[in-house]
């Protein structure tokens, strides 16, 4: 960013939303209110810094009377020929900058030793079985959890508390300094007591003055059915406890399915495989499938060929958090003889010579069956 040029030619009290005759205290909060919007910490607008120093251009002018005179009057062609520079100040201190100016924080922090929790990833493990009617999981983490002996102070209890001498219990540590916006008093979060305004005599030996404290915690996840492989659940609120007033972080529970040697799960269809032999293919046969819920008899008509596929409809995984099942695809083996005794050479062979055309009647080819199972 060049110095010496404005970053607009925008008119000041357009872009700061205030009437010609606003007073300084106007002036002030308009800009306090966009600033907050427009920082680009805080806003996605892809122009948001573009915008912001157009608006702190137009506060630093406005905000002085020297320079809204010239404005005033002149227009931006009058600040250009006054010499008027404004500040391209670092983004990156304008949060302490404002802090000291306004009084508050940028974003409405004040320091100290305020902290959110962080968030806590775990993992349970379940069988397909259990995806497909949902379960109930204990496992353990340790958990930052507050200090049940001093109720998260960090002070021994029974013991004194002072005043920080440093920094006469404000928490912060002031000095005059000199800036765009004039001279003011600028703080610093007080190193001694981080803030707090407090030291304690003697720390809580059982967190060591940290109010925190990490413990191992048996915690309890539902999984809602059709959960899939490597699926997380946010369970919010429920991460290491925060400092200090923070926010505790959420507790993601990341679900590992183990596959089932019976089923292979494509979405929410499964697939199964039942092998027949030659002569039940020919004849028809009843045989007992496995299902999710269980085994069930299912029929087979006489002259069922290999890569016949039978929809059991609706007895797939749940959809989850949603409505129905997906479907059940049980695919037909068919096992031709490996080894042959003499007796059943012979016979094979006779019912070969009684076979026509019409015995092996072709409707539709074994590839296309496969195609549609797998559609
Ligand atoms: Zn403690
Ligand atoms: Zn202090």
């Amino acid at each position: 960013m060049c110095r010496g040029m404005s970053t607009t030619e925008r008119d000041y009290y357009e872009l700061l939303g205030i009437a010609r005759d606003a007073g300084e205290s106007d002036v002030k909060r308009a800009f306090r209110r966009l600033a907050r919007q427009l920082h680009p910490d805080v806003s996605d607008q892809p122009d948001a810094e573009h915008r912001f120093r157009e608006v702190s251009e137009a506060y630093e002018v406005l905000s002085n009377p020297e320079t809204r005179q010239l404005y005033d009057r002149y227009g931006h062609a009058g600040l250009r020929s006054g010499g008027f520079t404004p500040t391209h100040f670092n983004l990156g201190d304008l949060g302490d900058l404002f802090a000291t100016f306004f009084g508050d924080d940028l974003f409405g922090g004040r320091g100290g030793m305020r902290a959110d929790g962080a968030d806590v990833v775990a993992e349970v493990e379940i069988d397909l079985v259990e995806a497909a009617n949902g379960t109930t999981k204990n496992f353990a983490l340790q958990l930052a959890v507050t200090c049940g002996t001093c109720a998260g102070s960090g002070v021994k209890p029974g013991t004194d508390v002072h005043t920080c001498g440093r920094c006469g219990g404000s928490g912060q540590l002031r000095q005059v300094t000199r800036s765009v916006f004039g001279e003011f008093v600028r703080a610093t979060t007080c190193p001694e007591c981080a803030g707090t305004g407090r030291i304690a005599a003697h720390r809580c030996e059982d967190c060591d003055g940290g109010g925190r404290r990490l413990e191992a915690r048996e915690l309890e996840v539902d999984i809602p059915p059709g959960i899939h492989n490597g699926q997380r659940i946010r369970v919010s609120g429920s991460g290491h406890v925060g400092l200090a007033g923070g926010r505790p972080g959420d507790l993601y529970v990341s679900v590992r399915v183990r596959p089932d040697e019976r089923f292979v799960r494509e979405g929410n269809d499964i697939y199964t495989q039942v092998d027949l032999t030659a002569v039940e293919a020919a004849l028809g046969t009843r045989v007992t499938v496995e299902t999710l819920e269980g085994s069930l008899e299912l029929e087979f008509e006489p002259g069922t060929q290999p890569g016949d596929v039978k929809i059991l409809r609706g007895r797939g995984m749940p959809v989850l958090q949603g409505f129905g099942h997906g479907d059940q695809r049980v695919l037909v083996n068919v096992m031709v003889p490996r080894r042959l005794s003499d007796e059943q050479r012979r016979l094979l062979e006779e019912f070969d010579r009684a076979s026509d055309e019409g015995t092996y009647r072709r409707e539709q080819g074994f590839f296309e069956k496969l195609k549609s199972a797998f559609r």
